[in-house]
């Protein structure tokens, strides 16, 4: 497969009224679980590794419904290169099979540090991968202790070296911030050290506490204190203003990028565009229909082996509920939603019933309007998730 970087056209991270096709591709493996981690993914199964790959390819194969060439692809997890790059190339073949790629589509792979050497580096590019993002999290070696993780930061840094001189030109690196074990000084290393590896995409997430996790249950019995919401907020702050001076645009709450480097693929979720997902609990949407896979891997593979479906759940939405959703999503962007994109999509009766709303927020200084785009104000930023429900 020969594939091109997407146009930086298509990845300015602003709202698109035609946001492309997507596809999620679910690997749910990872070699030890991390304290703060409630994603679906299960460590000591590599024993299914082979008949997971065969359920993906049968699962993506059999596929019936509508059929639209995949402007981004999108692997994660879970470790996703805890399998082999011929695995994953199978994969990503049986995608193109069915649906097609396009030669500038954005094809993104997750990774962890300690699962990615040259030659499985080099092997992801041939098979057509030309996007990574890399699980960096912190550059302190006591705060990937207190998170779980298995990496010291010497190997994060080599990776992200690895994966550039292997040839990949799009490399992101996730960063978490505002763990009970991280200082203020720890934050400004971690962010330093990824500026200074040379990356085109930076997403930093605040730590969130779930409930069920070794993390939850360290805080419930006080033996690490909570995270702290402030310190979160401030050190959002202090991501944006070094990223910033280095050249990084933020293009949504917790993601920035170099120019023409925003993840086509995340702007596309946040534009409430289609996507397809494969996998155990894989998720997709479809034009107001949304569904989710069965869970557990092992499920998965029975499933698609005994040709039954391997759809657990779905969730049609309604005009204004898709509308309302769109808007809640459309605003994590920095740029916004522009207003005469959206009345083209979903028409002027899901504004007019939010007006009230929307006076309400921008009386509270979290919602502006200008350039005929509606948009968070820096405080609405901080405060996204609340002020964002009240859209839906
Ligand atoms: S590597 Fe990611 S998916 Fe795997 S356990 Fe850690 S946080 Fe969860």
């Amino acid at each position: 497969m020969t594939l091109v970087t997407p146009a930086p056209s298509t990845r300015t991270g602003h709202w698109m009224s035609d946001p492309g096709f997507g596809v999620y591709v679910h690997i749910p493996f990872c070699k030890h679980r991390c304290h703060y981690c409630d994603f679906n993914t299960y460590e000591g199964q590599d024993e299914l590794h082979d008949r997971y790959v065969e359920a993906l390819v049968g699962e993506i194969a059999r596929w019936e419904g509508p059929v639209a060439p995949a402007t981004s692809v999108f692997f994660g997890g879970g470790t996703p290169t805890l399998l082999t790059s011929r695995q994953l190339g199978r994969i990503l073949a049986a995608v193109e099979q069915r649906l097609g790629i396009p030669p500038d589509a954005e094809i993104t792979i997750e990774a962890n540090p300690e699962t990615i050497d040259g030659p499985h580096l080099e092997g992801l590019l041939e098979a057509g991968f030309g996007r990574i993002s890399i699980g960096v999290q912190s550059l302190v070696p006591r705060v990937l202790l207190g998170l779980g993780r298995t990496h010291p930061p010497r190997r994060a840094l080599d990776a992200i070296a690895a994966a550039r001189a292997a040839g990949f030109t799009d490399i992101n690196a996730d960063l978490i911030y505002g763990s009970p074990w991280e200082t203020a000084a720890d934050w400004v290393t971690s962010l330093e050290g990824v500026i200074a590896s040379g990356v085109d995409h930076v997403s930093a997430y605040a730590l969130t506490v779930e409930e069920g996790t070794p993390l939850h249950t360290l805080i419930r019995t006080k033996r690490v204190r909570d995270v702290d919401p402030d310190v979160q907020a401030e050190r959002h702050g202090v991501a944006d203003d070094l990223l910033g001076a280095a050249g990084f645009a933020r293009y949504e709450v917790s993601n920035w990028a170099q120019p023409g480097r925003a993840s086509r693929h995340n702007v596309l979720y946040w534009s409430a565009g289609n996507y397809l997902g494969f996998g155990a609990g894989a998720h997709a949407h479809l034009d107001g229909r949304r569904w989710w896979s069965t869970r557990l891997p092992r499920d998965f593979i029975d499933a698609v082996g005994s040709s039954a479906s391997t759809e657990e759940g779905s969730e049609v939405l309604h005009e204004d509920q898709r509308a309302g959703e769109a808007l809640m999503l459309g605003l994590r962007l920095v740029s916004g939603v522009h207003l005469g994109a959206f009345r083209d999509r979903f028409g002027t009766a899901p504004l007019e019933a939010r007006a009230p709303i929307f006076v309400t927020l921008a009386e509270a200084g979290l919602l502006e309007r200008a350039d005929g785009r509606l948009r968070l104000s820096e405080r609405g930023t901080l405060l996204a998730n609340e002020a964002l429900c009240e859209l839906l």
